[in-house]
């Protein structure tokens, strides 16, 4: 049996930065991982702000969710800068993300959406083809304006990633590979996994789509599901391109890395196997998202593309759920809304405060559990 302060269930961005946050302010920490379908090791690296089209399009119930949540997304930002100045480097570059139109109607929705950001301190402004002109003149002649965010940025997931297990290796965090099935408290929290037993003065529920089932049984209905997506990636190349990239309409983000490289992705759909099984890649989604990519970035339209994988987003209900169950406050829930990589290392944060009883003067109440309480 294993026994310590605080165990973190879920190792992906969020659970890494929260065994971080509470190994450093001197807790015992475990981290349990089932190894299987982390996000976190899937994604692509965009750091969001501005509302997503393709999210609006496809979950328009949970648009009001991720407005009400625009200034967390600024702040969630910031958290990354701090953290690639901490520990970094991450690769993070912060030139703003260009949401293209190409018919006037695309251009009137993000004229819309600007408004609505701008009211909630989102920096956007409107862009017409000869402003586009001066900074992206690689966008296809099709492209008549674009929304530019300029809070929006980019990090490399794979260096990320790793620096952070290091920063967490060093202050002695404890890493399992588990699947935790029960999970129960009374004067201590008591977690079983296929492989062993925990046991925990706290627990931390950073396990994305795993989350609802881990809580059921403490009356919780958290509603997060698997979703699974697809990513390709190119071989190095000497396109310059420094935003984010995303349209008005059609599914895509599109980056490139320090090394050339460029990322395409953007919420194409990959064949679900379950949770327990890594999906696999649809032909159809890497077909049509590489030749959208090409489309709206001709000059890349030559370069091949070296890999291409599937991996497991989360989606709930377009808002994080930060803080303590609702009578049971040994249980902290950490799982991160829309764009969960963006907003990992802040919601760790929020919610290793909530596990050390730093006060968080209202700033996660919108984002409490006790919104799925039964
Ligand atoms: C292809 C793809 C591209 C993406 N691109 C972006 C992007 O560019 N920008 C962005 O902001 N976001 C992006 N996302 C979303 C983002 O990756 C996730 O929202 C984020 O990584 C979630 O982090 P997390 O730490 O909450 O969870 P995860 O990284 O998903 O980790 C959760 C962990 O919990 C474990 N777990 C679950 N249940 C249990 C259990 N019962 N016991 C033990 N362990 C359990 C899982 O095995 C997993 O390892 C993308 C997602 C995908 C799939």
């Amino acid at each position: 049996m294993t026994s310590t302060d605080v165990l973190v269930i879920g190792g992906g961005i969020v659970g890494q930065v929260t065994a971080i946050r509470l190994a450093q302010a001197g807790a015992r920490v475990t981290v349990v991982d089932a190894g299987l379908n982390a996000g976190s090791t899937a994604n692509a690296g965009s750091l969001h702000v501005q509302m997503q089209s393709r999210f609006m399009r496809l979950y328009p119930d949970q648009v009001p969710n991720i407005e009400a949540s625009l200034p967390l997304y600024c702040q969630a930002v910031e958290e990354w800068v701090h953290l690639d100045q901490q520990y970094g480097s991450f690769e993070l570059v912060r030139k703003g993300g260009l949401m293209l139109a190409e018919t006037k109607a695309q251009l009137a929705f993000l004229e819309k959406k600007a408004e609505r950001e701008n009211q909630k301190g989102v920096s956007v402004d409107m862009l017409d083809r000869s402003a586009l002109e001066r900074i992206a003149p690689w966008l296809g002649p099709q492209i008549i304006g674009a929304e530019l965010c300029r809070n929006e940025g980019k990090v490399n997931p794979l260096a990320a990633n790793l620096r952070l297990r290091a920063v967490a290796d060093k202050l002695g965090v404890q890493f399992a590979q588990d699947h935790i099935r029960s999970l129960s408290a009374d004067n201590q929290i008591k977690a079983i996994g296929h492989s062993g037993t925990y046991r925990a003065d706290r627990t931390v529920i950073a396990a994305a789509w795993g989350a609802g089932a881990l809580v059921q049984s403490f009356g919780m209905a958290i509603p997060s599901i698997a979703e699974p997506l697809h990513m390709n990636i190119t071989e190095a190349c000497s396109a310059r391109i420094e935003h984010l990239v995303q349209h008005a309409e059609r599914s895509i983000t599109l980056k490139q890395f320090n090394s050339g490289q460029i990322v395409i992705g953007g919420g194409w759909p990959a064949r679900d196997q379950g949770t327990n099984r890594v999906p696999t890649v649809e032909p159809s989604s890497l077909l049509g998202n590489v030749s959208l990519a090409a489309r709206l970035v001709p000059t890349i339209g030559h370069v091949r593309i070296i890999r291409t994988w599937a991996g497991m987003n989360t989606t709930m209900d377009g808002a994080s759920v930060i803080g303590p169950l609702p009578g049971c406050d040994r249980v902290v829930m950490a799982v991160p809304g829309d764009a969960g990589y963006t907003l990992g290392p802040l919601v760790a944060r929020l919610a290793a405060d909530c596990v050390l009883g730093q006060p968080d003067h209202g700033r996660i109440d919108r984002y409490s559990p006790t919104r799925f309480a039964a």
